[in-house]
């Protein structure tokens, strides 16, 4: 009999890789090793769990430990770390509670995800300073939120005008980064009272959508009174045993605690120490089967590079659906059926306050010429549903495509919260993933009602003015 499907981190990329493989081959031995308590989770979930829309963390765990062991017949041992792969001998070795444990695998998964970065600047380990990657980071925040709203640890400072939402407003807060986690926690943080002060090193949030995108969200965080930040420079996070002030070059802020929202990257040390080759973005290069540079190993998920649909090249954009597509891939790789998993577009979304966005594909121009294109873009602003129809808005997209060739190389689309921004961006993703052209975009066979959208849906406009 051969060893099992060892697997490396019981979070998206991992469990679907489990879940799988015992699926297609109830036979396979499978073990899979998480170092902490939760498996399966959605950690997209925690700002929402954080403003207190979502009520407990165990409503953001799809499958729970015992399901697996007890229905899936996968042998889950949480609070066992790997601290060591030896793929000559082909074993893992990991510490647990009980001791420490060496695993003989026939195939191995490496889906140890990725960590929240930590600024080296002075003062990110006073307390009262947050990041917001696991879950154990997201029961913190909420306990903090929790503690602040009922008065037991802070004083009430003047009402600053954030504070229209609840009687009970507490004090000033700094949101370092303005990519999607610190947006996303700006409107949970203000929807429980707090004044926001979000600080962003570059001159616009969201930086990789559009500016057109950028622009919308930064004006409607500032309609919320998040106090914006732009082009500042975090030089300290300053104060006594706590955090006190967020100092930038240009100013110093008051704020009783700061959310770290300053990207992740991948966790590849286990795989790094036991030879395994990286790519040039610094996660783990595998081929399109997700294997890596060393035999039966894959990798999967925020640990591991995947392949740009529009440049071909190996890109790092690690988000949730590839990271279950990826895993489920292997599982059935792994079990016979060897399977890509297919490549990534990028596509992102987010919710700010009453705005949606979402973007995919290359936006950048610089980006996009080093890929060999001559990028052209446009931005249309168009209803979202039919004029005479009693609700709606406007969706602004903006379409970048090769000048010559006509390829359509990526968007970035924002409107209000319900009109579409987000889903429309999906048209746009199936072009990427056809190669298609703005004259073929400009074809599609798009649904229309007047309450969903325009006879001419805000993409085929872009489309038609792009062509
Ligand atoms: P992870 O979810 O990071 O899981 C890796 C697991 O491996 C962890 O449980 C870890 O404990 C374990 N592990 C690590 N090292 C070891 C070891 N040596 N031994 C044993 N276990 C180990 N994505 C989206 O697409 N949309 C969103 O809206 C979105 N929002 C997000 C919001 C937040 C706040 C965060 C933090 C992430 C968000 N993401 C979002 C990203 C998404 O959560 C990840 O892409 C996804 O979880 C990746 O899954 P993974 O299995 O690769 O890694």
């Amino acid at each position: 009999m051969s060893d099992p499907f060892v697997v490396v981190g019981g979070d998206a990329a991992g469990m679907s890789a489990a879940s799988k493989a015992k699926r297609d081959d109830p036979d396979r031995d499978i073990v899979v090793f998480e170092k902490g308590e939760w498996v399966s989770y959605g950690a997209c979930g925690l700002p929402y769990y954080v403003k207190g829309e979502i009520q407990s963390l165990e409503e953001l765990v799809s499958v729970t430990p015992e399901e697996f062991r007890e229905e899936r017949d996968i042998d889950l041992r949480t609070g066992h770390e790997v601290v060591d792969i030896d793929t000559a001998d082909r074993t893992v070795t990991a510490e647990g509670d009980a001791g420490t444990v060496v695993q003989p695998y026939d195939h191995l998964l490496i889906a140890t995800g990725a960590e929240s970065v930590v600024p080296s600047i002075d003062g990110t380990d006073r307390e009262g300073v947050y990041t917001l990657g696991s879950m154990s980071d997201g029961k913190e925040l909420r306990e903090y939120v929790a503690r602040a709203r009922d008065g037991e640890s802070f004083q009430q400072p003047d009402r600053g005008p954030a504070c229209r939402y609840l009687e009970d407003c507490t004090g000033p807060v700094g949101v370092v980064g303005g990519g999607y986690i610190g947006v996303e926690m700006a409107e949970a943080l203000a929807a429980n009272g707090f004044e926001v002060n979000l600080f962003q090193r570059g001159d616009r949030v969201l930086k990789g959508f559009s500016d057109e995108t950028s622009e919308y969200v930064a004006d409607h965080l500032r309609d919320e009174d998040v106090a914006l930040h732009l082009d500042a420079d975090v030089l300290e996070l300053a104060g006594g045993d706590r955090v006190e002030a967020v100092v930038t070059a240009d100013d110093r802020i008051d704020v009783e605690m700061v959310l770290l929202g300053t990207g992740v990257r991948p966790r590849t040390k286990l795989a790094e120490d036991a030879g395994i080759e990286l790519g040039d973005t610094g996660a783990i290069a595998t081929d399109s089967y997700r294997e890596t540079s060393a035999p039966d190993v894959y990798a999967a998920g925020d640990c591991a590079e995947a392949t740009h649909v529009v440049t071909g090249e190996p890109a790092y954009v690690p988000l949730a659906l590839t990271a279950n597509r990826h895993g489920r891939a292997i599982g059935q790789t792994v079990t016979g059926t060897p399977t890509e998993g297919g490549d990534i577009a990028g596509t992102a979304a987010v919710k700010a306050f009453d705005v949606e966005a979402a973007r995919t594909g290359i936006l950048d121009p610089e980006k996009a010429r080093e890929a060999g294109f001559d990028p052209v873009s446009e931005t249309v602003t168009a209803k979202s549903r039919a004029g005479y129809y009693p609700e709606g808005g406007d969706v602004t997209i903006t379409l970048t495509a090769d000048r010559d060739s006509e390829r359509v190389l990526g968007a970035s689309l924002v409107s209000e919260y319900g009109e579409g921004a987000v889903h429309r961006s999906h048209a746009v993703v199936a072009a990427l993933s056809e190669g298609a052209t703005v004259a073929d975009v400009e074809n599609y066979d798009l649904a229309y009602a007047p309450p969903f959208n325009t006879t001419w849906d805000p993409v085929l406009v872009a489309a038609k003015v792009l062509s």
